[in-house]
């Protein structure tokens, strides 16, 4: 018989992946828990995100999920009237060298082939997309205009409340200790303030995603490691889509960045190599290292005046794909972690897949998405957009 404390799944954290999955499986019927350790919802990486939207990945599956995402975020405010600051303004990967090109390009058939609309700009036409882009040596890039950006805040916020109306439950600063089994399989969680009851879990405990998966005694490769992001001042519309340069460099690989829906340029960077760990106190290396690469693309860029800076924490796995799945040595115990720099764009679509692997009723196309997922695949291939 059902109490007060019992649920049909208990979701590990309030993040860019727990809340949206809270809110399909609340949709969907369920009697829905979220626990989260901190506060209020998002305070994990969630917040930390710049609030880049792309379904312009090198995997079938990221584009599958994404498109779904995309479409939660496109039509979100149209449904519900909630502002997330949602701006279709694309998301072009500009050449600058051949590699870069060649890759690129190499890429269109097959991410045109999964669905996604995105074209092969020449360096003329580029320039008419992102007038500022430096030309010197501009080649050309890719540019898939229906990817956007958002406020992962508002956005987080909006899931929360729209969660909750449907009757998802949400607790705040209470923190996941154990799991409870019985029979070999999960049967609810532990934590610091009391028990809860339910014959699903799912782990989308972020950067910790390792961590609460060893309360089941499995280990998972996800690592935390750091990165840092900025805001400048806001200004007039100058430039639409979100600028990504994927040229290595001395200290850093790729660096991308986007004028957000309110005028302020929002930016980050890829350490290279990674800073593994937990630490998020913002460094002075992060905003010369990033503002030299984003001034020499865009050079009105020097302009603009930084307002504030931040750092925080990619949940990376060894190829750069989620780990989403019911684990086979703990039935009834799900993986939804490791979503690197994206958790933000896929939370919505992976809520929507976590939904109906929940209530078993996949499609063969979820099953072909949770194979490229998959807990136990080889963890060999490196994803090429990153
Ligand atoms: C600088 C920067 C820029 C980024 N830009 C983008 C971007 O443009 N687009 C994009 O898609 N992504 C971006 N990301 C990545 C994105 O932030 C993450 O991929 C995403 O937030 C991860 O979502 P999550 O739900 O897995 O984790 P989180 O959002 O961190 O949620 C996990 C939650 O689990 C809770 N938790 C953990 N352990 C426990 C426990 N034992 N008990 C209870 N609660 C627990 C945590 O408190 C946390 O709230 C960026 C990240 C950074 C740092």
């Amino acid at each position: 018989m059902a109490t007060a404390r019992s649920f049909d799944v208990i979701v590990i954290g309030a993040g860019s992946v727990g809340t949206p999955a809270a809110l399909c499986l609340a949709e969907a019927g369920l009697r829905t828990l979220v626990i989260d350790e901190l506060p209020s919802v998002g305070q994990g990486s969630n917040k930390r995100a710049i609030g880049g939207l792309r379904a312009t990945h090198s995997d079938p599956a990221k584009i599958r999920v994404s498109l779904r995402s995309l479409d939660v975020f496109a039509t979100w405010e149209e449904r519900y009237g909630d502002k997330i600051e949602w701006r279709r303004g694309g998301y072009s990967f500009v050449a600058y060298r051949e590699e870069e090109e060649k890759s690129l390009k190499g890429l269109l058939p097959f991410q045109k082939s999964h669905g996604l609309r995105i074209d092969w700009l020449d360096r003329k036409q580029l320039l008419e997309a992102a007038p500022d882009l430096n030309p010197n040596g501009l080649i050309g890039g890719t540019l898939a205009p229906d990817d956007g950006n958002a406020s992962p805040l508002l956005a987080i916020h909006a899931f929360y409340r729209r969660a909750k109306s449907v009757g998802a439950e949400f607790r705040f600063n209470e923190k996941v200790t154990n799991l409870i089994m019985a029979g070999g399989r999960v049967t609810g969680v532990r934590t610091d303030k009391g028990e809860y009851w339910s014959a699903a879990v799912i782990n989308a405990a972020g950067p910790l995603g390792a961590e609460v998966a060893r309360l089941a005694g499995l280990d998972v490769p996800v690592r935390p490691d750091s990165h840092e992001g900025a805001v400048t001042e806001s200004v007039a519309r100058f430039l639409e889509p979100m600028i990504v340069d994927i040229r290595p460099v001395a200290g850093s690989s790729n660096y991308y960045f986007y004028q957000h829906d309110t005028g302020q340029v929002i930016f980050c960077i890829t350490p290279c190599p990674p800073i593994w760990g937990l630490d998020v106190r913002e460094t002075s290396s992060f905003l010369p290292m990033v503002a030299k690469r984003m001034v020499e693309i865009i050079p009105r860029l020097k302009n603009l005046r930084v307002r504030r800076t931040w750092r925080g924490l990619y949940p990376m796995t060894p190829d750069g794909l989620p780990i989403v799945g019911e684990t086979k040595e703990v039935p009834g115990f799900i993986l939804a972690v490791g979503m690197c720099g994206q958790g933000f764009m896929l939370g919505p679509g992976l809520g929507q897949l976590l939904a109906r692997l929940v209530q078993g009723s996949l499609s063969a196309e979820d099953t072909d998405t949770l194979a490229y997922f998959s807990p136990y695949r080889k963890f060999k291939g490196q994803e090429k957009l990153g």
